[in-house]
């Protein structure tokens, strides 16, 4: 793709018309604010003076702790499984505008439980409902993790463990740690953790975003096929070297990164030092509604912050394909569908040094 890269919005239109895969996105941090408020107002909730304007200003944060508050806020407006329903539809809905084929949505099972009693298999038959329409009315495919958040406790992890398990029949393919990630490391749930994992469902959490390199390592512990965020894992190269070796993909969130800080400028993001180390990479949107994002934007970012070719987004996509958590039947589906899509645009994908599309697929 050397001499035909395209620049520009000759580049700009090419990203929308790529296939793409998102594995790491976030029901409840997908609603629109327009969504939220209706949900809200139909709930009789007292919104006093907020309006869409105001919601999406409010999505403005200021921190990584300000942020969680607010995601907070927002799961308390969902109050009953059609709520769910109505955002897995939505999210498909702008996904498929997209282009993206296929979508491994998290959400938070135990937050819903906590707050508003929704037990969990109508949780689970809501957005399995909403994956049903998706699929049978614009050919997305979803599957779901179930996220434990992390402040919350051991026995509400071994809980959610349990749902994860449960879940599996109805498209539920991984087991989620999410939350403020200083003092609460993944060890303090591993007996949840290997519980899901002895049972076939892997643990695909959130690490190395608010706290450093030790709390990637110590994820690395429960064997996970991919890590959400993970980019500080660039302060340590042995670790690089580990995720490199093992194929460990993580599932990379530029906007959010810098909107929560853990990134100060897009310049300092180290996605390009992350590919060249040659780790594997996703690009996702984590919560688009409430850091005005999108997939199309992210790879449009990715191409402007770092100079990523549409053959090097193309890869990713292709990393995607082969690390989301699916069974063999649905995974060469998709694939082969993918594949399909950039032979027509005439993209061949490429990949990190050193990596290549035959490496093993985790998970
Ligand atoms: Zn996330």
């Amino acid at each position: 793709m050397s001499t035909a890269e395209p620049l520009g919005t000759d580049r700009d239109e090419m990203i929308q018309r790529l296939p793409k895969v998102e594995t790491h996105v976030h029901l409840e941090g997908s609603v629109r604010p327009g969504t939220l408020l209706r949900i809200a107002r139909r709930h009789g909730l007292d919104l006093g003076r907020l309006d869409e304007a105001r919601i999406t200003d409010l999505f403005r944060f200021r921190s990584f702790r300000h942020f969680t508050e607010l995601y907070e806020q927002c799961c308390a407006a969902l109050r009953e499984p059609a709520d769910l329903q109505l955002l897995a539809e939505e999210l498909a809905e702008a996904a498929h505008r997209q282009n993206v084929r296929h979508l491994e949505v998290t959400f938070s099972p135990g937050t819903h439980w906590r707050g508003r009693g929704i037990p969990f298999d109508e949780q689970l038959d809501a957005v399995r409902r909403g994956a049903e329409q998706a699929w049978r009315r614009i050919g997305v495919s979803m599957r779901f993790v179930v996220d434990h958040v992390r402040g919350e406790s051991v026995e509400e992890c071994q809980q959610i463990a349990e749902w994860a398990v449960a879940g599996g029949p109805a498209g539920v393919v991984g087991l989620g740690l999410g939350g403020f990630e200083p003092g609460r490391p993944a060890s303090l749930f591993a007996e949840p953790i290997r519980w899901a994992a002895a049972r076939g469902v892997p643990f695909v959490p959130h690490a190395g975003e608010a706290v450093g390199p030790e709390g990637v390592w110590d994820c690395l512990t429960f064997h996970p096929p991919r890590i959400a965020h993970g980019i500080r894992a660039v302060e340590d190269p042995a670790l690089m070297k580990v995720l490199r070796n093992r194929g460990v993909v993580l599932d990379v969130c530029l906007t959010s990164n810098l909107r929560t800080g853990v990134v100060s400028t897009p310049q300092a993001h180290p996605l390009r030092r992350l590919w060249e180390a040659g780790v594997r990479i996703t690009l996702n949107t984590d919560d688009p509604s409430m850091f005005h994002t999108d997939l199309v934007a992210e790879h449009r970012l990715a191409a402007r912050w770092h100079g990523f070719t549409v053959a090097e987004l193309a890869g990713m996509t292709m990393t995607a394909v082969e690390a989301a958590l699916l069974p063999d039947s649905a995974r060469m589906r998709l694939r082969e569908g993918v594949r399909a899509d950039l032979d027509e645009l005439g993209i061949v994908p490429t990949y990190p040094p050193g990596v290549t599309r035959s490496v093993a697929a985790a998970g």
